[in-house]
């Protein structure tokens, strides 16, 4: 099979308090905790995966959320919008939801074609509900709430915001497959054809913008998906040449990775489909476990302990 970036796989920020970010992410916004882990390389800290009901690839958000992180700075040189799919006359829903639970949004406005409502977390991670031009049949969680007509169904796209836009359009270009599809100002859109959904890059060119702080209620970084290990090493090889330094291949039990800090300051990672979220839990259970990777599963009681206790 040809070697494809497959639009992204998931994106990682950072939260304060773990309750408040599962309950937002969950009950306020309907998705679906596919895996409740830690933080590999700090397994007193939670890893949170949200998606849609199988965990597909293009709709996971992820969180290392710390009880006392500092609040971040949204800015230049990290991912600073993250564009949620769902269904065409679903938004009016939405705006009655955001204040019934008091969640901070902004008026809804259209950009490209799409309407749009803008929104925070309580880590004021900003977000935004799309109704997309394109269709999307992905299949969205459900809850008591929340049912299929106006359920969020995943990414639609991810936005960057840069000093200049053109170098990182290399990389998406030249290295991912990305094209230029459309220029609104100072947003640039970048759309791959090789997957239908969570395809869209946006660069905001910001030339006097502030440089970003990363931590509460900003993105860590942005994963681009890749079919297997097969396809992940041809990216690798690519990137290597293109002069990048990139990390070599890491077990992150879900998938293998790979980072690279791309030409404008943001992190990239190339993950795989590959083994997937079902690989310790099945469909029906998904999230339900505290999970840990083999290294401290002789650990586990005193990581539970020592976890910040979580009500579901
Ligand atoms: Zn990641």
């Amino acid at each position: 099979m040809e070697n494809k970036i497959l639009g992204l796989h998931h994106i990682t920020a950072i939260a304060g308090d773990p309750q408040r970010n599962y309950d937002f992410y969950t009950k306020v916004l309907g998705l679906r905790m596919v895996k409740k882990t830690v933080n590999f390389d700090d397994p007193q800290t939670y890893h949170f995966y949200f998606g849609n009901k199988t965990g597909f690839p293009g709709t996971i958000l992820t969180f290392f959320p710390w009880p006392r992180a500092k609040k971040g700075k949204n800015g230049v040189g990290m991912a600073t919008e993250i564009g949620y799919s769902v269904p065409e006359g679903s938004l009016n829903f939405w705006q009655k939801r955001f204040d019934q639970h008091g969640v901070n949004y902004g008026k809804a406005s259209e950009e490209f074609g799409e309407k749009f409502l803008p929104f925070e977390d309580p880590d004021g991670l900003k977000l935004k509900l799309i109704v997309p031009k394109s269709v999307d049949s992905r299949e969205a969680w459900e809850t008591e709430e929340i049912k299929a007509d106006v359920a969020i169904k995943g990414f639609h796209y991810v936005a960057l915001s840069l000093y200049n836009q053109a170098p990182t359009a290399g990389v998406l270009m030249n290295i991912f497959g990305y094209k230029l599809k459309e220029q609104e100002g100072n947003r640039f859109r970048y759309i791959t054809d090789a997957v239908e959904n969570a395809s869209i890059i946006d660069i905001i060119e910001d030339p006097a913008g502030e440089r970003g702080v990363n931590a509460a209620g900003t993105n860590h970084h942005i994963a681009f998906r890749v079919k297997d290990e097969d396809s992940q090493e041809y990216f690798r090889k690519k990137i290597v040449e293109a002069g990048f330094n990139i990390t070599g291949k890491i077990d992150r039990d879900y998938f293998y990775s790979l980072y690279f800090r791309e030409p404008g300051g943001v992190l990239f990672e190339i993950a795989t489909d590959n083994p997937g979220f079902t690989r310790d839990e099945s469909l029906e259970e998904l999230g339900s476990n505290l999970k840990l990777p083999e290294q401290y599963e002789a650990s586990r009681e005193r990581i539970e302990r020592l976890l910040p206790k979580l009500n579901r």
